[in-house]
């Protein structure tokens, strides 16, 4: 089958001694690639893994990420791709709620892996990605072994599933998002619909592999097509703008806090982006400024609006028409449809409401949550919870959520999992969490806490207990010890009254 496992293997027919992938310490063409993900594969076969099993991975951006992905999508497997940033408690949920049956870390979450307990959320084997690698021994063999006969092997179909990825939501806990081989095949197609990619790139892999945009946006493209991917495991304002220059780059995606961080640094007048022909940030809004930023250094920063559920681009900005329109989303995908709700009306064209998006990337549901799956998923419709307006032009912007969504440095928070998490101390009677706009991160959270009477918990304790149990991006910037809640007549908090409230208080 055509499925995503097979990739490297088919672009190796074509260019086998083209770098694919490579960091500074190592580099695999794709012929070697194709090699490496077989020999993965095999390995993962043996230790248990066929159609439909899921394969967790713990890890900054690698080539073993990469490699694990391939061979995982090969065996017939699905990637469930953990967010780093998590905390044990989280990883721990997420292990059993997909029912893993591996855990693969890096060098750098060896502590991480373990301290999420995965023996006890079921999971059978825990391997470091360097054991996946083959021995001096067996490369050998391996390297002799042809690359084209993979195809007929591939035990695949584009519905099958091949990636989950763990998203929460304005309710309960986080859900995982099941998208298919197909869903990342017609992303692909769409992105490069739309982009320029060349099979002389250079594409720098720096948004999170954890994320769909990581994979999707910019490096399932290039690997496409044959151009060469860097893999960055970590975002430093200053290496990175070197890294451009060296590597002579063609292209990213990143967040707008990063565009933000690179225009800001010390290095940026001198830095030489002469190589850069596109550039695709998301995620969440840009600052007009950061984006005349980078025009002015004549590098079009186009924007792309996208979510997990949609493999995920929606809109992209064109590069034409980006400098007169730096802030808007752009234009549909190819195979994207759009919908805005109004009223609960359906409307087609120009107007400003819910956006509902259908296509080939949108995904099949969340795993094992047919009631959760039903209630964003209509007819092919996945609901949004974004206020989008479109113009006569058909240019998207995004202006608002209808979701309590917070977006800090592209990392979403969901108020209702931060909340859940303060109200399990026993002093707490009551607590709301809202966004406050912040210069470098876009949004940072504000907690509104009610005590108890006779509580005597403090700042300090409630911070110590949030460490524990949440990853430290969701952990509020600010938190408010009050009397009570802004509530309305049927006691509902009033999240636009705090979040007025945290404007005058912390802006
Ligand atoms: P995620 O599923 O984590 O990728 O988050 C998707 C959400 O991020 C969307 O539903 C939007 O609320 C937000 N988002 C993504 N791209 C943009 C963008 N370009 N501008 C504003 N918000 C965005
Ligand atoms: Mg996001």
């Amino acid at each position: 089958g055509p499925g995503i496992g097979s990739w490297p293997a088919r672009r190796a027919r074509m260019n086998p001694a083209t770098v694919a992938l490579c960091t500074d310490a190592e580099e695999l063409t794709y012929a070697e690639l194709a090699v490496r993900v077989e020999h993965t594969a095999a390995r993962l076969r043996e230790l248990g893994v066929s159609a439909g099993t899921r394969v967790a991975y713990l890890g900054p951006n690698s080539i073993d990420t990469w490699v694990c992905f391939f061979a995982t999508a090969r065996a017939g497997g699905i990637f469930v791709s953990l967010n780093i940033r998590l905390a044990a408690p989280e990883i721990g949920y997420m292990l059993a709620d997909s029912g893993s049956h591996l855990l693969v870390h890096g060098p750098e979450c060896t502590e991480l892996a373990a301290s999420a307990d995965p023996a006890e959320h079921g999971v059978a084997h825990v391997l470091p990605a360097a054991d996946l690698r083959p021995s001096r021994l067996s490369e050998g063999a391996a390297g002799s072994a042809s690359p084209s006969p993979i195809d007929e092997a591939d035990p695949v179909e584009l519905d099958d599933p091949v990636l989950i990825l763990y998203t929460s939501g304005t309710t309960g806990r986080p859900k995982g998002a099941v998208l298919t081989h197909g869903n990342l095949t017609w992303n692909t197609v769409n992105q490069l619909a739309h982009v320029d990619v060349l099979s002389n790139d250079v594409a720098l892999c720096v948004a999170p592999l954890f994320h769909v945009t990581g994979l999707g946006q910019v490096s399932m493209p290039t690997l496409l097509k044959g151009g060469t991917v860097v893999v960055v495991p970590k975002f430093d304002a200053g290496a990175f703008l070197a890294l451009i220059a060296r590597r002579r780059a063609t292209g990213f995606s990143a967040v707008p806090t990063m565009l933000q961080m690179m225009c800001e640094h010390p290095d940026w007048e001198s830095a030489d982006l002469s190589s850069l022909r596109y550039v695709i940030y998301g995620g969440s809004p840009i600052a007009a400024e950061v984006a005349q930023a980078w025009l002015g250094r004549g590098v079009v920063v186009q924007q792309g609006y996208g979510m997990t559920e949609a493999s995920p681009g929606v809109f992209m900005a064109l590069p034409d028409g980006a400098p007169s329109r730096p802030v808007s989303a752009g234009v549909p995908h190819f195979f994207t449809d759009v919908r805005l709700d109004v009223d609960g009306e359906p409307a087609v064209g120009p107007g400003r409401g819910e956006l509902l998006v259908r296509g080939p990337h949108v995904f099949a549901g969340y795993w094992g949550r047919p009631e959760e799956t039903a209630q964003v998923l209509d007819d092919g419709w996945y609901r949004s919870g974004d206020v989008v307006r479109i113009e006569d032009d058909g240019w998207a912007y995004v202006v608002d959520r209808v979701k309590d969504m917070i977006i800090s440095g592209g990392e979403n928070i969901y108020p209702a999992e931060v909340e859940s998490a303060i109200a399990e101390l026993a002093d707490v009677s009551a607590a709301a969490v809202v966004a406050v706009p912040d210069p470098t991160w876009g949004e940072v959270g504000c907690a509104y806490v009610v005590l108890r009477a006779g509580a005597d918990l403090d700042e300090i304790a409630l911070r110590a207990h949030l460490e524990q149990r949440l990853a430290r991006y969701k952990i509020p910037r600010y938190v408010e010890l009050c009397d009570d809640l802004p509530r309305n007549a049927t006691g509902k908090v009033l999240r636009s009254v705090l979040r007025e409230q945290a404007r005058r208080d912390h802006l």
